[in-house]
């Protein structure tokens, strides 16, 4: 069979949720106060959206091919992002086999390496990256996991990102991972508070149910630390994202110094193969969480999970939807996924990426069957009803 070339790529932009998930209407849980490393400014302690954390908005990647076959992804990198792909990524994917995924990728990434490496240029690569994927599924009449070596459990199992712990226990996922509220810029109150968000928490779901504080880059050593220690009474399973991300040598500190059996995770804002082997080497962590839409894409995350695989840490990818489904399916050492509650009071379970893609499926009683991923691609289609633009093109 001929395998047809890449046609056209094309780049565009949507705003309000979807990808950004963060792009988000006033009122939200993901933008009330949570700790980030912007706190120690009082102006932007309230909202993230006080300090544009919405500001990138999501971008959609379509790739057709010269057989009519078109795939597609979304991520977070809004206008920069198209404008990269169009104005720079496109001429080493056009006229390419569409099953030459590995080529194109090395091609991508080493011709931005002078201004790029991580952030918004490997969030954009990443979406190219999904988006080839999906075609190479849409052409082939498989689903991605298929592709990536086939799945090796019959169901995902989530715990659940977002506000109300207590009301994800009784939607049926595994465990809560609450935002942490307070900064280290509001002392030792702030700490206090923390802690008995935390207790109270833990009285609502009883003694079993998985807690964790989600920190957002926001703490230094010794807090992180401190908050550890105090969690410990009240059972927290782990502590993310407590540092900096380019803290590697704190993050080792850290893991060190949390009580016995309190795991250290980290890795949604990592990008790369080398940037995990970082916090692998180091051992910085004891799960690594790599975003499949910011991180490389499905092409890098394979080799991310084989070095983690080696290093006998667990990849629980950072959300991404159906993005990550498809990945986590195929892996041993991703036994469970991340679903973010993405209803503004985390009292009911919505797609995430709502209301970006139709087809996108959910977990019921904290679960997803396979069977739920068994359609060409990534199994999902963009929803017509939002309104794209095309700001560049080539
Ligand atoms: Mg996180």
């Amino acid at each position: 069979m001929a395998v047809p070339t890449i046609k056209q790529v094309r780049a565009y932009t949507v705003r309000g949720g979807g990808a950004d998930y963060h792009d988000q209407g006033d009122g939200h849980w993901i933008d009330g106060q949570i700790a980030t490393p912007m706190s120690k400014y009082p102006q932007y302690r309230m909202t993230r959206k006080s300090f544009g954390l919405n500001v990138l908005g999501s971008l959609v990647v379509e790739i057709e091919a010269s057989d009519g076959t078109v795939g597609f992804a979304v991520t977070t990198a809004g206008d920069i992002g198209a404008f990269i792909v169009e104005r720079h990524l496109a001429r080493f994917l056009e006229g390419q086999k569409i099953t030459d995924i590995e080529l194109m990728w090395d091609q991508m990434f080493n011709a931005t390496l002078y201004y790029g490496r991580k952030g918004v240029v490997v969030n954009t690569i990443s979406g190219v990256d999904l988006a080839l994927w999906d075609l190479l599924g849409q052409w082939r009449k498989e689903p991605v996991h298929a592709l990536l070596g086939g799945p090796v459990r019959d169901e995902l199992q989530f715990y659940a990102t977002g506000a109300r712990p207590d009301l994800a226990q009784q939607m049926g996922f595994i465990g809560g991972k609450m935002p942490l509220r307070h900064s280290p810029a509001e002392g030792d109150e702030g700490l206090r508070k923390n802690l008995a968000e935390l207790a109270e928490m833990r009285s609502r779901v009883g003694d079993d149910f998985w807690l964790m504080f989600d920190c957002w880059m926001s703490l230094d050593l010794n807090y992180a630390t401190k908050l550890a220690q105090g969690a410990q009474a009240y059972g927290l399973k782990w502590i993310e994202e407590a540092l900096p991300p380019d803290d590697y040598w704190g993050y080792a500190d850290l893991k060190r110094q949390v009580p016995t059996g309190m795991l250290v995770n980290t890795g949604e804002h990592e990008a790369t193969r080398w940037g995990f082997r970082m916090l692998m080497e180091m051992d910085c962590c004891d799960i690594i969480q790599p975003d499949v839409g910011w991180c490389g894409g499905i092409t890098e995350l394979i080799k991310i999970s084989a070095l983690a695989d080696a290093y006998g840490k667990q990849v629980i990818p950072h959300g991404s939807s159906v993005y990550s489904y498809h990945f986590v399916a195929t892996r041993h050492n991703s036994p469970f996924a991340e679903f973010l509650m993405m209803a503004p009071e985390a009292d009911r379970v919505v797609p995430m990426f709502n209301p970006l893609l139709l087809d996108e499926p959910v977990p019921a009683q904290g679960r997803l069957s396979l069977s739920a991923l068994d359609q060409p691609g990534f199994g999902v289609r963009l929803n017509p009803d939002c309104d794209l633009a095309r700001p560049y093109t080539h």
